[in-house]
């Protein structure tokens, strides 16, 4: 491999830009911007065929929605497991043989693409650069955007806690089916429930009927969250009209949304505001691919769906950049 030197061409975004931090200059093959199925995947292939390859991810852990997943997942071939856990580490574990480097706790706030470069800006004011980018950024739990927000959602899997709930008085903010059935199984587990549903509740029957059966669960429609805090190790839940709930534990399940940074200059998108790519990930600009969830609809949203594409953009990147005159 070449040493990597601190570069910066002509008309390529300019990292020394004053909100930069510390610069990592050296411009990666590929930088890989998740680490969910489709990034790890992505990160191991391109890194088996010789790619400078760097994957960042803003969580702690590598897996993604995998990681969410509290139930068995019957239906990866070869590689069924007990739960999501049990299968994210498999695939860190995997990558973690190849020579890709990763980074956790790294969230990637803004793109900025030109000349054949990628200039990623991080939300701690750092900043990469990279040939090529493949944002496989998947799906995050949308929030509320109200103070204090950050004090909800104390365990990513709430049903691997359940104990820790019983005879408590939790609160869970949401009207889909996730928000039902977690109000429900936290209920059924002995915790005093109360279920903050904006509107009605719009759960399908098979949620919403166990929902309003369940004893143990007060579901208030209408109900608009304004703030939380924290108050002697309790969360006050503070609404619009005022009232104010006490409970051990908020949990916010409001439905899910594609995680996208800001991208410059745009890229071009679906009608849906999806971003638009080919069948190998490539986007309108030429540095940029995207894969997994971040890019399929809703209905095609698969563990080896994410695999395949990320496998399928990295050899395209491999591809792109061997016709560039090759990799670092
Ligand atoms: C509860 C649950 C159960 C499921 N069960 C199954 C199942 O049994 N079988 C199946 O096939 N599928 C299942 N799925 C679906 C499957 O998990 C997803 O399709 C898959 O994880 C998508 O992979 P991805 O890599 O595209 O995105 P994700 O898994 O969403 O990964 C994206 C990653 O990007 C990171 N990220 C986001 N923004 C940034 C940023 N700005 N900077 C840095 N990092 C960022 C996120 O933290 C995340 O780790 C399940 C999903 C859920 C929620």
């Amino acid at each position: 491999m070449k040493e990597r030197e601190p570069h910066h061409e002509e008309g390529t975004p300019n990292p020394t830009a004053p909100d930069s931090k510390a610069p990592d200059l050296a411009p990666r093959d590929l930088v890989v911007v998740g680490g969910g199925p489709a990034g790890l995947s992505a990160a191991l292939v391109a890194s088996l065929n010789g790619l400078d390859t760097l994957l960042v991810e803003r969580a702690g852990r590598l897996g993604g929605q995998v990681r969410w997943a509290d139930a068995p997942v019957p239906d990866l071939l070869g590689n069924a497991a007990r739960d999501g856990n049990e299968l994210a580490d498999r695939f860190a574990a995997h990558l973690a043989t190849s020579r890709a480097e990763v980074r956790t706790g790294v969230t990637v706030q803004k793109l900025q693409l030109a000349s054949g470069r990628a200039l990623l800006r991080l939300a701690d004011g750092g900043c990469l650069i990279a040939r090529r980018v493949l944002l496989a950024t998947g799906l995050s739990h949308r929030r509320l955007g109200i103070p204090g927000e950050e004090l909800a959602n104390p365990y990513a899997s709430p049903r691997k806690n359940l104990e820790k709930f019983e005879a408590r008085a939790i609160v869970v903010v949401g009207g889909g089916d996730e928000a039902s059935s977690l109000a429900r199984d936290l209920a059924t587990a002995g915790a005093h429930v109360t279920l903050l549903v904006r509107s009605s509740l719009r759960a399908r029957p098979m949620f919403g009927d166990a929902v309003r059966a369940a004893p143990g669960v007060v579901i208030r429609e209408g109900a608009v969250v304004r703030s939380l805090t924290e108050v002697d190790s309790e969360i006050r839940i503070e609404l619009m009209s005022g009232e104010v709930l006490i409970a051990a534990a908020c949990f916010v399940r409001i439905g899910v949304e594609q995680a996208i940074p800001v991208i410059e200059p745009p890229v071009e998108r679906l009608p849906s505001g999806q971003l638009r790519v080919d069948a190998s990930g490539r986007t309108s600009c030429r540095e940029l691919f995207a894969a997994g969830d971040l890019v399929r609809p809703a209905g095609q949203h698969y563990i080896a769906a994410a695999l395949a594409d990320g496998t399928i953009a990295a050899r395209s990147i491999e591809d792109d950049l061997a016709a560039e005159g090759g990799t670092a």
